[in-house]
This record gives C-alpha cells, structure tokens and sequence, in this order.
C-alpha cells in the first residue's frame, strides 16, 4: 500500500484547517484569529505631513490605519522636498499591512532606485515613514518600540547638548556653557568653523590660515577648561576643511583629550576622512551626512571613523540605525548618532539607542529653542539631567502636543490636512 504523505493524511483524518472548515478563507480567518500574539490585521489608509521649522526643517509624518490608530515620524536635514516624495509613497503605502515595516520600506526603496534613493532626499522622506510605522506597530502591539527592535540594553540615554553657538569665546557663548552646565549634561559639542573669521583671505577657498587655526584651537582650549574634566567635549568642523587644515587642527588640538572631532575634511571623500584619522590620536567622527547601511560601507571597510554618526531621521530611521550600527560593532566603532529634531523624533532615536550595544552618546540640539522643546510634546521635557529615562509606553511614548508644535509649523504648508495628490 502506497504510504500517504503528510497533506493527505491530515486531509483524510479532518485534522487539516482547510478540511475541517471546508474553506480556505475561513481557514485563514482561523489561522489569524488563534496568531498566538494576537497580531492586529491593519491596512495603511492614508499619509499625511506637518512642517515646522526649529534647528532647520523638519517634517512630521503620520500613517493612518484602518482601525483608528497612527503612527508618527519625523525626518530632518535633507527634509526639503519631502512632502512630495512622501505623497508619491502614498499609492504604495494604502493597503499595505504596516507591522511589515522592513518590507514597506525595502519596497519602497527599490521601487525608488532611478529616483534618488540611494540617498538625499528620497531616503530621508522615506525616514519620517519608517520611524511612523514603529510607532504604529508598537502602539498595535501594545509595547514600546525598542522591543520591537531587539530588545533594551539600557534603561536610560546618555545625550549630549550641541551648544549651538557660533562661538564660546564672547559672552552669549559663556552664557551657554553656564546653561549647559545647569542642565547637568555629561557631554557637549561646540563649533569651530567660522566661515565669517576675519583672518580668513578666500571666502571660497577653505585652506585656514595660521591665525584660523590658531583661533580653533583658542576655542576648544576655552570649552575644555570651562567644563569639569569629567564632562567630555566635541567639537565641529563641518566637513569645510581641506587635508591639510583637517590635519593640522586634529593634531594641534589632541592634548584637549576630546571626545571627538567631527567632519575635519567633507565626508564625501572616504580617502581623505581615513587619511586625517591616521594622521591623529584625536578620534575623528562622522556620519550626518550619510545614508543607509551602503552609505557606511566603505567608511567602515576603511577605518576611516572613529566614531560614526548616522542621523536616523535621516539616513534611513530606526532599524535602519540599528542595521549601521550593527555594522560598526564588528569593527568594534561605537555609534553616536546626529540628531536636530522635535521630542519625537529624540524618543525615536532613543528606542534605536537602546537596543544599539555599541551606541555611545545621542545628540541634542534645542537649547535655543528651550520653551518649544518643553512643551512640544504632551509628556513635557524627557531629559532628565543629561539622559533619556527609554519609556514602557507602547509606541515611541511620547504624543504631540499640537498647539505648541503649531507654533513653528512652516507658514502656508499642510497640518496634517488630507490630501488628495497620490
Ligand atoms: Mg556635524
């Protein structure tokens, strides 16, 4: 006697779905209702966007579903043109199950492959959609995000604050290091570039002259001793530099024992970034300004970082971040991602952090903007003496609170008004 197979043997016994039933449907229908997570069956309905303008621009993204829930994103830096290309997501996006956040957004960047979306714009449109999705599956799911992405390694993110001041030397600059130490951050960053100094001879050419460089190094001497030597300190040059002045300045400034130094050549070049770095004991940092796990390749391939610093409402969102940031763990390179955004897109990042292993330190960069930052989202200010406690909340945890958000909406644009552009 022919021995039967698996298949027929249950479809003989009853003990098939579909033969028990009868239906494929109502099979699948079973199958869904007895998910042992009791995984919500959401479909996308619509997208939307709200630009504010605060450190830059930012957009603001939300995912409808057709059961009441959004999920909110947000995307910065590149974030010009955005809405656009968000809209132009749209016609993917409706219908599509938004718990499968990595198929979504590996649909829709290969989909965009002739239209930018190696990098730029079109990945960080493609951001603020990524981080909406987290938050909406999370919300669904009813757990926090960074669950969602591997689980936490830590309770708390450790920030650091961008004093965002041209220069420390003059008195609003000394002001700000009193501010910075007020709030009890264990970390800051300042800038060093001066596209302005007065010593420099070409206003095109950005080779610094002896007195430039010497005004750099007056800066950075000025943070260190106006800090605790406990508190680390960055500085910026923001990728303007040619070789020879990134090299010189990070050898000049490696007694300050600084944290890092950011973009001393343009990023572009991964060459020239390894290049300074083997030139120096500083350690070099950079990242803002690249995109996706690609954009991180040859840099790591290289060494020609440090540190690096994917901006995740940037360079692809969160477990895009996660991604990057498991790629540098191999090569034992801690992460230290950019970040110039709203409480929300900070959160984001947060869950991102703390499931990153290697992750070092987060950026913060509203302390001009220290009202709006406190009352931007429902839940009021989240750091607490220099770190993010990472919530339990379901979701990135935090909610906008829109009539402050308002405020720095970018005049004449959309508030999360529907529209009817696909
Ligand atoms: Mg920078």
């Amino acid at each position: 006697m022919r021995k039967r197979n698996r298949r027929e043997f249950l479809s003989a016994s009853g003990l098939g779905l579909a033969g028990l039933f009868g239906s494929r449907s109502l099979s699948a229908a079973v199958q869904a209702a007895t998910s042992p997570y009791r995984r919500p069956k959401l479909k996308i309905t619509d997208v939307r966007t709200a630009e504010v303008r605060v450190h830059g621009g930012q957009v603001h993204v939300r995912v409808y579903t057709d059961q009441g829930i959004f999920g909110q994103g947000e995307a910065t830096d590149a974030a010009t043109g955005a809405v656009p290309l968000i809209r132009s997501f749209k016609p993917f996006l409706i219908g599509q199950d938004p718990l499968n956040v990595d198929y979504v957004f590996e649909s829709l960047r290969t989909r965009g492959i002739f239209a930018g979306a190696q990098a730029g714009q079109y990945v960080t449109a493609l951001s603020g959609v990524e981080i909406a999705l987290w938050d909406l599956a999370g919300k669904a799911l009813g757990l926090p995000v960074y669950q969602l992405l591997g689980g936490k390694v830590r309770d708390r993110i450790r920030v650091y604050c961008d004093m965002s001041t041209e220069t420390p030397l003059n008195e609003e600059g000394q002001k700000r290091i009193q501010e910075v130490k007020d709030l009890h951050f264990t970390a800051a960053k300042t800038d060093i570039d001066d596209y302005s100094d007065p010593a420099r001879f070409d206003k095109v050419n950005w080779t610094a002259s002896n007195t430039e460089i010497d005004h750099m190094v007056e800066k950075v001497a000025f943070v260190r001793k106006s800090f605790d030597p406990k508190i680390d300190v960055a500085v910026d040059m923001h990728g303007r530099y040619d070789m020879t002045t990134g090299k010189r300045v990070a050898k000049e400034i490696e007694p300050f024992k600084l944290l890092w130094l950011e973009e001393p050549v343009p990023p572009e070049n991964v060459d020239a970034m390894r290049d300074v770095r083997e030139s120096t004991t500083t350690p070099i940092a950079c990242g803002e300004n690249l995109y996706l796990r690609h954009g991180f390749r040859e840099l790591l391939e290289k060494r020609a970082a440090d540190i690096i610093e994917p901006d995740l409402q940037k360079c692809g969102g969160l477990l895009e971040g996660r991604k990057i940031a498991d790629m540098a763990h191999t090569y034992y390179v801690p992460v230290a991602p950019h970040c110039v955004v709203s409480p929300i897109g900070m959160m984001a990042s947060c869950h991102a952090c703390a499931a990153v292993p290697n992750f070092l330190i987060l950026e913060w960069h509203w302390i001009s903007s220290l009202a709006l930052w406190r009352n931007f989202v429902k839940e009021g200010e989240i750091i607490e003496n220099g770190f993010i406690p990472v919530p339990d909340r379901p979701g990135i945890g935090v909610e906008m609170n829109e009539e402050a958000a308002r405020k720095a909406q970018v005049p004449g644009t959309p508030w999360f008004e529907p529209t009817r552009e696909g």
